[in-house]
């Protein structure tokens, strides 16, 4: 079986979803493992899927799910995709700190609840 390695989880996800609607007229299916690899299951089908083929389905999967990548090469039977590691920082929920006691809350209703429980507004 044929498998795919990238480095970004989400485009695994994408890369997948992509592969299972091209995959689907050869009934191959993508499986994902470990949050970053992708198995191509070829047991249902009458004749294994090549690396060479793989590629072929790989690549135009990329390009419709846009999917930015440096260089795709293969060895044996793994597919080797160096994407890019996409955005590092990490979106910190806004949180809301009330200034007479310091307690904390991502939620603003939550807050205003109790900051208003100081009876101060
Ligand atoms: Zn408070």
């Amino acid at each position: 079986m044929i498998k795919i390695r990238l480095r970004n989880q989400v485009n695994t996800v994408n890369l997948a979803a992509s592969l299972a609607e091209e995959l689907s007229s050869i009934e191959v299916m993508p499986i994902i493992k470990n949050n970053n690899e992708i198995i191509l299951d070829d047991t249902s089908t009458s004749k294994s899927l090549s690396v060479e083929e793989a590629l072929q389905y790989v690549r135009s999967s990329l390009e419709k799910s846009k999917i930015d990548y440096r260089c795709i090469y293969f060895k044996e039977q793994t597919i080797y995709i160096e994407d890019s590691e996409g955005r590092e920082k990490i979106t910190e929920p806004p949180f809301f700190f009330c200034p007479f006691c310091g307690y904390s809350t991502p939620y603003e209703e939550v807050y205003w609840i109790h900051v208003k429980s100081h009876g101060v507004i």
